[in-house]
């Protein structure tokens, strides 16, 4: 710790936290500086995304003119494989969640360079089914809502939408496939409406593979007012890739 400058009651706190419970890299597993969000090694893996992605749809071989998209935007920072494949594993399963923390400076950078931040009313993530979050104790698009909503300044409610049945796992469907799977699988929360109503929405999740699940909870915030359904998600996979993903 630097002792020339007086440290602030959250590096204070960091430093004692890391006494207790080490900071580790979240996706090598390896104990980090406190100050750091992931070692260097796994820094300089990550796939950014540097090819040019539809920036409606958010794929990168558009499907814009394939399917109805109700969302009017979607980026994502990093391509779903190697590394980050194994950190959205761990992020998941094992409770790795600073993972978000990595990519904080690039999520305000890739959300301005797609759409006018100051017009997003509230930040919100797809939701989870009650069963599978009471046995992970937790949703990970959740928190990568809240690390947005902190991020650009706005808002943060996970409540806006229910998914009404737990995940179809791991299984590998076509895009219209996925399509007919989600119907029906997503409501609004009629008590959190007032924030839906002409409102502008940003949709945070981890992965978006064919945009089906996210489409879909667009499809349901629109239906109920909701001005304008903006997505981020972590990272981006695609069919061809071969990676399979729950919807
Ligand atoms: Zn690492
Ligand atoms: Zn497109």
């Amino acid at each position: 710790m630097n002792l020339q400058r007086k440290p602030s009651f959250d590096s204070v706190k960091k430093y004692v936290l890391d006494i207790f419970f080490p900071n580790r890299c979240p996706f090598c597993g390896k104990v980090i500086k406190w100050s750091d969000t992931c070692c260097r090694k796994c820094f300089d893996e990550i796939p950014f995304i540097v090819t040019e992605h539809c920036k409606k749809c958010g794929q990168e071989i558009c499907i814009c003119n394939k399917t109805n998209i109700y969302y009017d935007s979607c980026v994502s920072i990093t391509d779903y494989s190697g590394i980050v494949r194994e950190g959205i594993i761990n992020f998941k399963l094992d409770k790795a969640v600073n993972l978000v923390d990595v990519f904080k400076d690039d999520i305000y950078k890739k959300l301005s360079d797609t759409i006018d931040i100051n017009k997003i009313d509230v930040v919100t993530a797809v939701p989870m089914h009650r069963s599978t979050k009471r046995s992970r104790g937790y949703n990970q698009a959740d928190i990568i809502s809240k690390t947005v909503s902190k991020v650009i300044n706005k808002p943060a409610n996970s409540r806006l939408l229910i998914k009404q049945s737990g995940d179809i796992a791991q299984h590998k469907l076509t895009r219209l496939e996925r399509e007919k799977a989600v119907k029906g699988l997503f409501s609004v929360n009629k008590k959190h409406i007032g924030e839906i109503d002409g409102k502008t929405i940003l949709l945070c999740d981890d992965i978006i593979t064919t945009g089906s699940t996210l489409n879909e909870c667009a499809r349901i915030l629109k239906d109920n007012g909701a001005r304008y359904v903006h997505c981020f998600t972590i990272a981006s996979t695609s069919m061809g890739s071969g990676k399979k993903e729950s919807i």
